[in-house]
């Protein structure tokens, strides 16, 4: 009998996910990893996205789901390049999934590479995917004791985006204390609130996200400024 130890596992993706950053940095691609529960609004905050990036950003999406392709085909039909992982009861995607749907892609036709992780809050946590940038999403219905209850997610995240903020009024939610929570857990993480059905707040996300985008890391060979002078 063999035990692999969950540390190990953690090891091998991380290395991985090592190599999927450096391919995208080699090819001036963006990656955001979006985390957050099922149903929490992640692919509707795509649709509005891509609305406002039209003519300023080449994006594509890897749709990480157990089953299914409900997703890549609303992603599909704005006409952005998707890839559906179906993970087969597998509850978050690793950095091997990755590796595999970005050899759909075109990387030199991309700017920004969007994963939409499998709906949860625990294990993505642990699993680097090669992303520059995680991007947790909480809507209001959910509660804001989320922040209590699953720390590491919003720990390891650089954005929080709170949505469904139309419900605000049918629901007990406090943005101060989602906030606020959010300060505690990532001090420097930005704080965005939205509903991306309506597109309140989104234009505001939209534009901060080209910004991180643009300040992609280039390998050496790809940059203008390393040529010999
Ligand atoms: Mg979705
Ligand atoms: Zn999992």
């Amino acid at each position: 009998m063999k035990i692999v130890a969950a540390t190990k596992i953690l090891k091998a993706n991380d290395q991985l996910a090592e190599e999927n950053r450096a391919r995208l940095n080699a090819a001036g691609v963006f990656a955001v990893n979006v985390v957050g529960s099922p149903g929490c609004g992640k692919t509707t905050l795509l649709e509005a996205l891509f609305g406002h990036w039209r003519g300023r950003l080449r994006p594509a999406v890897i749709e990480g789901d157990i089953a299914g392709s409900v997703d890549a085909e609303r992603i599909d039909a704005l006409g952005v390049p998707v890839v559906q992982i179906n993970t087969e009861g597998a509850c978050h995607l690793d950095a091997t999934m990755i590796a595999a749907a970005a050899e759909s892609f075109d990387y030199a036709a991309l700017d920004l590479l969007v994963i939409e992780n499998v709906g949860n809050l625990v294990c993505p946590a642990g699993f680097d995917l090669g992303e520059h940038l995680r991007l947790v999403v909480l809507s209001v219905t959910e509660g804001d004791d989320k922040l209590i209850k699953y720390p590491a997610i919003f720990q390891r995240s650089h954005a929080l985006v709170i949505t469904k903020v139309d419900l605000l009024p049918h629901t007990n939610f406090k943005l101060d204390q989602a906030a606020a929570g959010m300060r505690r857990l990532a001090p420097e993480a930005a704080i965005f609130q939205v509903c991306a059905l309506h597109g309140e707040g989104v234009a505001g996300l939209a534009d901060w996200l080209v910004l991180q985008a643009r300040a992609v890391p280039r390998s050496p060979s790809q940059s203008p400024r390393s040529q010999q002078s």
